[in-house]
């Protein structure tokens, strides 16, 4: 059956976390970060089109549970994500997610996926954007301080997108170092683990940090920071959860998704609800040829906004008559006259009586 039928829109694709490793198996995950990419590139110079609003979160003393909804007038996305920091001492992910793509001229959803593994996808390709942008030209070398379950696919996504190739590792957990290194072996990196979080930054023209805790932490000083860098900033993503010292957000350009969620979750928490701020749009929209001061700092100070989760359904969505990998859900009762829906829950002998 082709889908768009009458019938057929009553079955909705669902994407498991099964799906999704054949999908990414099928195509490769250099490509599918440099696709995502793309489709978020393109997502945030149509800006102007989306619904936009700060994520609505419910927090509790362990974490936050979100809902991250979004339009650009034809479709619309939600994800329900949450963050608890401490849930791998549970064996828990500390990040996991779910969402949906929907139709907007019927309200009918169009997808269901799994957005555990598509979230670290999208994050790590929007981190990696956002440095084609503005680290520094032909940066190869990156700290990756927090080495969890986002570091692999940041460190992917800098292959693929900015060209790295030297992977300086640390986290404060020797365990997850190991795994990400092993992880990232074959992969054409030089990896160098390292004993602290200052070591790690020596050398390296980016710096990403991606680690969770549930405080205003300082994972980079002042004083470790050299000029000219640039700092993906992907761990700080909730009120309370900082991974910069303040001094570093002023001295350099900063630079966010959607600065009425960024004010709330990100880095910039620190600072006043006026400081200057560029959207991640602009500079997109601006192109590539805008001149880089060498001296200066720049910070992404990502939290994750929900036009990139849109980007990448709509991407998961083109992928999946291709690859196949998809289940129908019978997930939408359709009666076959729409205002009979009392129809479809009466006993089989009363309806063909
Ligand atoms: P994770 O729990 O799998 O990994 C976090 C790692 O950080 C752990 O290995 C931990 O040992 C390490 N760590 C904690 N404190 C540290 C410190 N002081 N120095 C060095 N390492 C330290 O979590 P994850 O799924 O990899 O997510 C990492 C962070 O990124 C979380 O805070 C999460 O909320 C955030 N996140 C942000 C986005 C976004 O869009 N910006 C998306 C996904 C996740």
């Amino acid at each position: 059956m082709a889908l768009g039928t009458k019938i057929d829109q009553n079955l909705v694709p669902f994407i498991s976390v099964g799906h999704m490793k054949k999908i990414i198996s099928m195509v490769g995950i250099e490509t599918i970060l440099q696709e995502l990419a793309d489709c978020i590139e393109e997502d945030f110079k149509r800006w102007a089109l989306f619904d936009k609003t700060p994520r609505v979160a419910s927090h509790s003393k362990e974490g936050v549970v979100e809902l991250m909804p979004t339009s650009d007038g034809d479709q619309y996305s939600f994800k329900y994500v949450n963050g608890h920091p401490k849930n791998y001492q549970r064996g828990l992910q500390t990040v996991t997610a779910f969402g949906a793509l929907s139709d907007v001229s019927s309200g009918y959803p169009i997808l269901l996926s799994e957005m555990t593994i598509l979230t670290a996808l999208r994050t790590a390709a929007t981190s990696a954007l956002m440095a084609k942008y503005l680290a520094p030209k032909g940066a190869q070398t990156m700290a990756m301080i927090g080495n969890g379950a986002q570091s692999e696919f940041q460190a992917l996504g800098f292959k693929a997108i900015v060209g790295v190739t030297k992977i300086r590792l640390f986290d404060i957990d020797p365990m997850a170092m190991e795994k990400c290194a092993k992880n990232l072996l074959g992969w054409g990196f030089d990896i160098q683990c390292c004993n602290s979080a200052q070591e790690a930054v020596m050398g390296a023209e980016i710096i990403t940090t991606a680690t969770a805790d549930k405080q205003n932490a300082t994972i980079l000083n002042d004083n470790m920071v050299g000029a000219g860098v640039h700092i993906n900033a992907v761990g700080g993503d909730c009120p309370g959860k900082t991974e910069l010292h303040k001094d570093i957000l002023l001295r350099s350009d900063i630079f966010a998704e959607y600065l009425p969620q960024t004010r709330i979750e990100g880095e910039i928490q620190q600072l006043n609800d006026d400081y200057p701020v560029t959207e991640m749009w602009t500079i997109i929209q601006e192109g590539q040829g805008r001149p880089r001061d060498a001296s200066r700092t720049t910070i992404f100070d990502s939290v994750g906004f929900a036009i990139e989760d849109f980007s990448a359904l709509r991407y998961l969505k083109s992928l999946i008559d291709k690859s196949g990998q998809y289940q129908l859900l019978d997930m939408i009762a359709d009666p076959q006259d729409p205002r009979d829906l009392f129809g479809m829950v009466l006993p089989q002998k009363r309806r063909s009586a």
